[in-house]
């Protein structure tokens, strides 16, 4: 298969991670016989630099006309860096912003994943981390609150300000297909989170979820309100496979899934549109306070090409393939310096990379 990646290397530990997450999927066309191509597109303080701007057309045009985006992640010291100087539409994020919305990606995808190895980071107690999890949360990413009419009054000398939270059934199908979907390439699970017994826009998505449960007769759902959701996260994560939620929900209950992995330098995610395009990043930052030292984790990112693999181009075997060589080193005991614990050995961000490529045979 012929893979067109974009890639958008970005600031801070971003060219670092980039440099090994190439190199694996390197190993993997190599191992499975496929062809890359990669397209190198600036954004963020990198596009600032060389054009005033974080995002330009060409950068757009030149993500769209790739299969799938692989980025590292964008932005500076925000006290110190010079970028921080300029008008918030000039500064390295509305990038991030501005491709998100040209893309037209509207699913958020956070998986995340409590492996054995590092359960010690987990903080949760040990008898419920022991069982471990994996779980991925899908948030839509384009409605809902954070793009509703929203503005600021005054009536009779009263401040009062106003948000408006709205779905409509198509915005709630196209993602609710995304998580059916994505739950048949794992446990067949979906926990449908809501407010349904406040919130009218949760009893549309709840019955919309159900209309598309319907096409997946293999797939076992269940609702759950978003207070209850919080605190089973914390009671028992093993329960879930994919949280389908929308936007504020999401934004919240993924921090709260991330927390609980406790390795912020292990954490995937993906954004995906309605065809198979999708721009694949770490969760994390460019880390600009570790940035040029060779100690960061790549593994974020790796594991995000993995993602990529398997919700892009289909290539499940060759995902799986990818995600065995972070459990296999971690068993071997190998460690970046953010995971790093007692009786492990310390590698830097090139020799991860190098282990794990040797991994994929
Ligand atoms: P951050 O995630 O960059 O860093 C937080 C802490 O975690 C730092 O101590 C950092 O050294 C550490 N860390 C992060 N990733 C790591 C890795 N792979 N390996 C080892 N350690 C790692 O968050 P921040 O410091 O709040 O933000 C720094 C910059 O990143 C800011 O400009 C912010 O706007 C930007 N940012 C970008 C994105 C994105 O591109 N999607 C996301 C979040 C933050």
């Amino acid at each position: 298969m012929k893979l067109n990646i974009a890639c958008i290397e970005g600031d801070g530990i971003g060219p670092e991670i980039v440099t090994e997450a190439k190199k694996i999927l390197d190993k993997v066309a190599e191992v499975y016989g496929h062809e890359i191509v990669y397209t190198n597109v600036l954004m963020g303080g990198a596009s600032i630099d060389v054009h005033g701007v974080p995002l330009t057309e060409e950068a757009v045009n030149a993500a769209k006309a790739a299969d799938a985006v692989l980025m590292g992640s964008i932005g500076g010291d925000t006290t110190t860096s010079p970028w921080y100087k300029l008008p918030p539409e000039l500064r390295p994020e509305a990038g991030l912003l501005g491709i998100r919305k040209a893309l037209n990606l509207f699913a958020n995808l956070r998986p995340a994943v409590l492996y054995e190895e590092l359960s010690d980071a987990c903080p949760l107690k040990k008898e419920i981390s022991s069982a471990g999890f994996d779980m991925m949360i899908m948030r839509e990413l384009t409605g809902g609150l954070y793009f509703g009419e929203r503005y600021t009054t005054e009536e009779n000398g009263i401040r009062k300000a106003v948000d408006t939270l709205t779905y409509d059934e198509n915005e709630i199908r196209r993602i609710a297909v995304k998580g059916f979907d994505i739950a048949m390439k794992r446990k067949k699970k979906v926990t449908s989170v809501d407010k349904a017994n406040v919130l009218d826009s949760s009893r549309l998505w709840r019955k919309v979820v159900e209309e598309v449960a319907a096409d997946y007769p293999e797939v076992t759902l269940e609702h759950m309100l978003v207070d209850n959701c919080a605190m089973q996260l914390v009671k028992n994560p093993a329960q879930f496979d994919v949280i389908l939620t929308e936007n504020m929900f999401g934004d919240i209950l993924s921090d709260e899934a991330s927390m609980i992995t406790g390795s912020i330098g292990m954490l995937a995610s993906a954004s995906l549109n309605d065809s198979k395009f999708g721009l694949y990043e770490p969760s994390h930052g460019s880390a600009p306070d570790i940035a040029g030292k060779g100690i960061a984790n790549p593994i974020a990112t790796i594991l995000s090409a993995a993602m990529m693999l398997r919700y892009t181009f289909d290539l499940d075997k060759e995902a799986d393939a990818v995600e065995n060589a972070v459990k296999t080193i971690l068993r071997k005991g190998y460690r970046t310096i953010d995971i790093m614990s007692e009786g492990c050995t310390q590698v830097g961000c090139k020799e991860m990379g190098d282990l794990l490529a040797d991994e994929i045979n």
